[in-house]
């Protein structure tokens, strides 16, 4: 038997603290936003700790970093994540899988070990998705969900496209990902409360839930609010509202749905006006496709209620919709078992968040591994995971990563 190999608990920690000085925030927190500056600076420091660990570094034309450590073959076991970040984001989300990814490399130098398969760490362009849309764009070009021609005319708010950005700060790379990928980890923090809640030290995830994102137009006629009678009124504002919470009641009856109303603008949007135009989005969530397609029916039939009912009409468009992706179940049993043989308390859960693993699943058998996030908090500058967790997700990732490389 080999003796086990141990992260570097010490080295890991530091080099999380020292990454998150890259687009430092007065405060805490990071601001990385994809393919600004402070990315650039993320980039180069990622490279150049990769090539410190003698990583073949290749630079994909949208900008994906993967570092390999070779293997006798070069079917490869990879790991990965982002080091993008929002605007105001935390050290940890994406940031820490990348870097437990090069611990675990370095472990592995450290123990002189020769493994019969590649190692790939790879970081992914622009996840998060705050300045270009789609989020994880460059999982999903890389598992050739979208074309790399579409994925640089994207453009930012200021209608600056992805491609003049990605040209700008040095990577539209001309090397590609690995062409045979074994399995897939993803180490990542919860970003929720549940492990935190639950006490579970290692969130074994089973899944990603799905996504539909909806933008309605209500459309009614604006009036003077003191002089028109109700009757005679065809309120866009009262009518949205009341879509809302109409389907908001109906879907407490579907098991595991979730709901939001997260943007909603009325026009003109004065004191003494009845409402011409309401504008609002909703964001359905269900880790089971038919629960989320019986949520999707749920919405058209309230849609459908409210126009009769209100005389408004309404627009839909849709602007996201990503199936729930189940991870592969010989991985998530392996992540378990692993993290039990450690000692470690263990759990199962669906991610509430989407993320690069859900791209690569298309491609390989990929899986998670969720790290308790403290009060559940991400998308902050106050997010923080422990030091013991982040020691213990690192480890659980190498145990997984060797018990798929021989
Ligand atoms: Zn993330």
């Amino acid at each position: 038997m080999f003796e086990k190999i141990l992260i570097n608990q010490d080295r890991l920690l530091s080099d999380i603290q020292s990454f998150g000085q890259i687009g430092a925030l007065e405060g805490g927190g990071v601001a990385r936003l994809a393919l600004t500056d402070n990315d650039r600076l993320g980039r180069d420091e990622l490279v150049r700790r990769m090539k410190a660990l003698g990583l073949r570094v290749s630079i994909d034309p949208i900008g994906n970093i993967f570092g390999t450590r070779a293997g006798k073959t070069t079917a490869t076991v990879m790991t990965g994540s982002h080091i993008d970040t929002v605007l105001t984001g935390g050290l940890y989300d994406g940031t820490y899988g990348v870097l437990a990814g090069l611990e675990v490399i370095a472990a592995l130098n450290d123990a002189r070990c020769m493994t019969e398969h590649s190692i790939t760490v790879a970081a992914f362009t622009n996840e998060e998705g705050s300045r270009f849309q789609p989020d994880m764009l460059g999982s999903l070009v890389f598992a050739g969900g979208m074309s790399i021609e579409a994925a640089r005319s994207t453009r930012d708010s200021a209608g600056v496209t992805l491609g003049a950005e990605l040209d700008r700060i040095g990577y539209a790379g001309t090397g590609h990902g690995p062409e045979k990928i074994i399995s897939y980890y993803e180490l990542h923090i919860e970003q929720g409360p549940v492990l935190e809640d639950e006490k579970i030290q290692i969130g074994v995830v089973t899944g990603v839930q799905g996504i539909s994102w909806t933008r309605l137009t209500v459309t009614g006629r604006s009036a003077h609010a003191g002089t028109t009678p109700m009757r005679s009124r065809v309120d866009a504002g009262l009518a949205a509202m009341e879509l809302v919470t109409s389907l908001s009641a109906t879907l407490k009856d579907v098991p595991d749905q979730l709901i939001t109303c997260g943007s909603f603008r009325v026009v003109p949007d004065l004191v003494n006006v009845v409402p011409q135009r309401c504008v609002l989005t909703l964001d359905l969530r269900n880790p089971d496709e038919k629960l989320l397609l019986r949520a999707e029916e749920c919405l058209s039939q309230t849609i459908l209620d409210i126009e009769t009912t209100y005389g408004v009409s309404i627009q839909t468009e849709t602007l996201a919709r990503f199936e729930p992706v189940p991870f592969d179940s010989c991985l998530i049993d392996r992540i378990e078992n692993l993290a039990r043989d450690n000692g470690y308390s263990t759990g199962r859960l669906c991610s509430g968040a989407g993320h690069d693993a859900q791209m690569i699943a298309r491609l390989a058998p990929a899986a998670m591994i969720f790290v308790p996030s403290v009060n559940g908090l991400s998308h902050n500058i106050a997010e923080l995971t422990l030091p013991d967790d982040l020691c213990r997700g690192t480890q659980v990732l190498l145990d997984a990563i060797l018990s798929s490389v021989f």
